[in-house]
């Protein structure tokens, strides 16, 4: 065996420090896996318990340790009890040899309340004829597609709604007689999270003259967040998208549809 060096009496080789380094990788993925969903703060509350179990252990607090004891032996079953929906999400996709890309994989993993492909087609279609059909009658829409939980002040400036994606509710939210029409509508997780959204506004003088509000918050929004935003001028009925502080007007349908597969996972 090949030493490489000591640490006090520790002989350290080179296969403790490979253990170690993917340990520590395969730590780091479970954090960037979990990060920003429940499973996260489950995750937490387990280590947290056998953290709380390791130091009573250490502290001869014989009562509550076997206490606590009962719970972590049985920590692994309630493990997969906890995570069944991911656990057999996982396996699911293990056996689906159309897997194109690892990122959207770990996603749909996590995703819950996912479907499948199917639904994700049609809601992708669902958000492209409202916005065709507002565009067609010269109603202003601003839609805002998220992969991030963590817009909180954004979402907390509208209304929260929590609603299940349809067409007809993109199209009552977006009428002018309603009052969640004026703002932004941030969608997330398959959700309309939240309406009436007041966005931050860019201040980007290159933006054409004639971009009013609603399309520099369009803008503005996709300047510091990795977000898309889609946009129906109540000018002029047509449909523009804003991505990394770039504004594109008047998209096709197609594109709008290319666009909106693009951002919406
Ligand atoms: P349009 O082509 O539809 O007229 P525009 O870019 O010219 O759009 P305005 O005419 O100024 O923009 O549109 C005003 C509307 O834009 C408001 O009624 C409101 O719904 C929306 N809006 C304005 N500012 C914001 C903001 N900060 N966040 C979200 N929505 C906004
Ligand atoms: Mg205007």
């Amino acid at each position: 065996m090949i030493f490489l060096f000591d640490i006090g009496f520790l002989p350290i080789r080179f296969l403790d420090l490979l253990d170690i380094g993917i340990v520590g990788y395969l730590m780091f993925l479970v954090y960037k896996l979990l990060r920003g969903s429940v499973a996260f703060n489950i995750f937490i509350g387990v280590v947290l318990l056998y953290f709380i179990y390791w130091l009573v252990g250490i502290s001869d607090m014989n009562l509550l340790h076997q206490v606590l004891g009962q719970f972590v032996s049985v920590g692994f079953i309630i493990l997969i009890i906890i995570f069944q929906p991911e656990i057999r999400r996982f396996l699911l996709l293990l056996g689906d040899t159309t897997i194109k890309q690892r990122s959207n994989f770990f996603s749909k993993l996590l995703h819950r309340n996912e479907e499948d492909e199917g639904s994700n087609q049609a809601q992708i279609v669902a958000i492209k004829t409202a916005m065709v059909k507002l565009a067609k009658e010269k109603t202003g829409a601003l839609i805002v597609i998220t992969q991030n939980p963590n817009l909180g002040s954004l979402v907390n400036s509208g209304t929260r709604m929590d609603a299940i994606l349809t067409e007809p509710l993109l199209l009552t939210i977006f009428n002018k007689e309603t009052p969640l029409h004026d703002g932004a509508v941030v969608i997330y997780n398959h959700k309309i999270l939240s309406a009436s959204c007041v966005l931050p506004v860019s201040d980007n003088p290159n933006l054409p003259r004639r971009a009013g509000l609603r399309h520099r918050a369009a803008v503005g929004i996709t300047e510091n967040s990795d977000v898309a935003s889609f946009v129906v001028s109540e000018e002029t009925g047509k449909i523009s998208y804003a991505h990394q502080g770039k504004l594109i007007q008047n998209i096709s349908p197609e594109e709008l549809e290319r666009l909106l597969t693009l951002h919406y996972k």
